[in-house]
């Protein structure tokens, strides 16, 4: 077998294990230029000594062990074919046992750009967020943009604290626009990914595609701008993008924690565009707004919630939406979990030892315990480079549910996680919210092991 097929089938492998992005972003750029089989060592050629190192670091283990199940043996060295003069000669030798088949071209040399898309995730809808005093004006301004993108509040800037419904109301936007202009191309992704997917755009000489990626869309929806602080080629290149787009008449929609001129770290002349267009803020909701949002949620649970315990819930709860649904979703668990019936008393004790909540995020020992009494495995196992598909499964919902539940950044889930790369989790979390939309399967077990995490937190 020559090496460029052995490469192949390692790439197979290494989509399934390492998942499809890391493949397109490390592996395609580089080759199997070589097998000395006496020495048992493979010769990889990067394009370059960043990806070379990158892959050292990160990902040595899978090669060395793949490529000696491929090759028939262990043990085997990976040495990387430094200069690219020698890279004819070395092919000429690049032959496994039998040596006669050697691919006469050179080595391709490929690299690729994160695909890193964010998804919109469909029960974020209009219908399903509640209207109230503190959220109307991006309520309506959210509905207007949709009826006519690019044309009457361009950029629409929404701000507010964490858990107010800014995520939310841009999915519902994203969903909205799809739904009523077929044709047009939506783009969500978060600051934070906006910046990841810049750095390796950089790092393989993409900056033109990623340019185009954005630049020729419809509507832009950027999550939680805030992110792209002190980054400031980031924002250069962002600022670029966003006056093509601007003077395009194509949307652009932001989020962030502030209002735009107190976010700190931002080049004053993009500052002053975040502000160009309506900035409509989401304040934390009245007592008639939470309690309408509850009855919502137990709605679309089918859960029956009376208004007793709802008026009781939304007074227990005061910083955020994110945390009363988790309120909500500690008294639902709790009361199938006694097999109790949902009553003011059962709401009291639940909610009697209402721990101050990181703004309604759990922690994320207390989402990896609950997830870790649903499956037969240890918290160091998660943690190790074991990678049966099982286990590797598990990592990722793992990943899933502490970005979710716990809120915390890519960078610090990998590192919670065994110290894991940013786009192995980014990766991770896309295939799990793909999965929870497309298998009915895999969406009721990660309900279930929600469920598990919340009942901790209501014990
Ligand atoms: P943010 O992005 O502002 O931090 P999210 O949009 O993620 O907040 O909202 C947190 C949770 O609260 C989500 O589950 C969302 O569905 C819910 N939520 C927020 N506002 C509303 C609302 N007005 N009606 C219904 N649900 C809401
Ligand atoms: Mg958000």
């Amino acid at each position: 077998m020559i090496v460029q097929e052995i490469w192949d089938q390692f790439l197979h492998i290494a989509k399934e294990e390492a998942g499809s992005r890391v493949v397109e972003t490390w592996f395609k750029a580089v080759s199997l230029v070589k097998w000395d089989p006496a020495k048992r060592i493979a010769y990889l050629q990067a394009p370059n000594k960043f990806v070379k190192d990158w892959i050292t670091r990160n990902y040595l283990e899978l090669i060395q062990l793949h490529l000696g199940r491929l090759l028939h043996t262990t043990g085997v060295t990976v040495s990387f074919a430094a200069e690219s003069v020698h890279e004819k000669k070395v092919v000429s030798e690049s032959t496994v046992v039998p040596a006669t088949t050697v691919p006469s071209r050179s080595v391709p040399i490929r690299s690729s750009l994160v695909h890193a898309n964010g998804h919109i995730n469909r029960s974020y809808s209009f219908e399903t967020f509640v209207v109230g005093p503190n959220n109307s004006l991006a309520y309506a301004a959210a509905q207007a943009v949709t009826e006519r993108p690019g044309r009457v509040y361009n950029p629409l800037f929404l701000y507010g604290g964490s858990g107010l419904g800014k995520t939310h109301l841009m999915h519902a936007m994203g969903n909205e626009i799809k739904g009523r202009h077929k044709k047009a191309s939506v783009l969500y992704q978060t600051a934070d990914r906006f910046v990841n997917e810049f750095i390796s755009a950089i790092r393989f000489d993409k900056i033109h595609k990623f340019q185009a990626k954005y630049k020729n869309v419809d509507v832009l929806l950027i999550d939680d701008i805030q992110f792209i602080s002190n980054k400031d080629q980031t924002q250069e290149a962002f600022f670029h993008i966003f006056n093509t787009l601007y003077e395009g008449h194509k949307q652009i929609v932001f989020s962030s924690d502030t209002f735009p001129q107190n976010i700190e770290g931002i080049a004053d002349r993009l500052k002053s565009r975040l502000a160009w267009g309506l900035v409509a803020d989401l304040r934390v909701p009245t007592l008639e707004t939470k309690i309408a949002i509850l009855k919502k949620k137990a709605h679309i649970g089918n859960e029956p919630l009376s208004d007793e315990v709802a008026h009781f819930i939304a007074n227990r709860v005061m910083a955020n939406i994110r945390e009363l649904e988790g309120a909500l979703i500690r008294v639902m668990a709790f009361a199938s979990l006694t097999q109790q019936k949902v009553t003011l008393e059962l709401a009291e004790k639940v909610l009697a030892d209402n721990r101050k909540k990181n703004n309604g995020y759990l922690d994320s020992n207390t989402v990896l315990k609950g997830l870790l009494k649903c499956y037969p495995y240890t918290f160091d196992q998660l943690k190790s480079k074991q990678r049966n598909k099982e286990i590797s499964f598990v990592r990722q919902v793992a990943m899933f549910l502490i970005k979710e539940l716990a809120g915390k950044s890519l960078r610090d889930i990998g590192e919670f996680l065994g110290g894991r790369n940013h786009a192995t989790v980014m990766y991770a979390i896309d295939k799990i919210e793909q999965l929870m939309e497309t298998d009915p399967e895999v969406r009721k077990r990660i309900k279930y092991i929600e469920r598990e995490i919340h009942k901790l937190t209501s014990q």
